[in-house]
């Protein structure tokens, strides 16, 4: 393994054990959930939006340890967004997950989840955070699902 995806799989580690931002947010005015059946994760994740800024992000939810340390990681990479760079943020994740190609180097932490890519199951987990971040930023109350 080379150092840099020792390091990717420590930052998975760490905040699947100890995710940030991981409760309620009571003066929420965006909230959505997300299940991955494949799994069994089940997410819910809480925004404050005002004037078209994420000025607050947490999530509550149980699953395994990668669709835990995805939400903790996106909760703290949305917060101070606008609604449209939030958006921006999950299409490119998601994109990502799903190419063959390597991830920018702008991707920051997010592409601690390079290494999870080659495992189709495990993409599910990663990104259903995402999927429901999306519901909640456009406001829809179904259920997201990683399918
Ligand atoms: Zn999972």
């Amino acid at each position: 393994m080379s150092d840099l995806q020792q390091l990717y799989q420590e930052v998975i580690i760490d905040h699947g054990r100890c995710p940030r931002n991981c409760r309620e947010l009571p003066d929420a005015n965006r909230v959505a959930e997300g299940h991955n059946p494949l799994c069994g994760d089940e997410v819910k994740i809480y925004l404050r939006v005002e004037n078209d800024v994420v000025v607050e992000a947490s999530f509550t939810g149980t699953g395994c340890a990668i669709s835990t340390a995805s939400a903790s990681i996106l909760t703290e990479e949305v917060k101070g967004k606008s609604v449209e760079e939030a958006l921006n943020l999950v299409r490119r994740f998601r994109e990502a997950m799903t190419s063959v190609r390597s991830m920018d180097e702008d991707m920051g932490r997010l592409a601690a989840f390079e290494g999870v890519k080659g495992y189709p199951m495990r993409v599910k987990c990663a990104t259903l955070a995402w999927h429901t971040l999306h519901a909640a930023l456009e406001n829809r109350s179904e259920k997201a699902t990683s399918e």
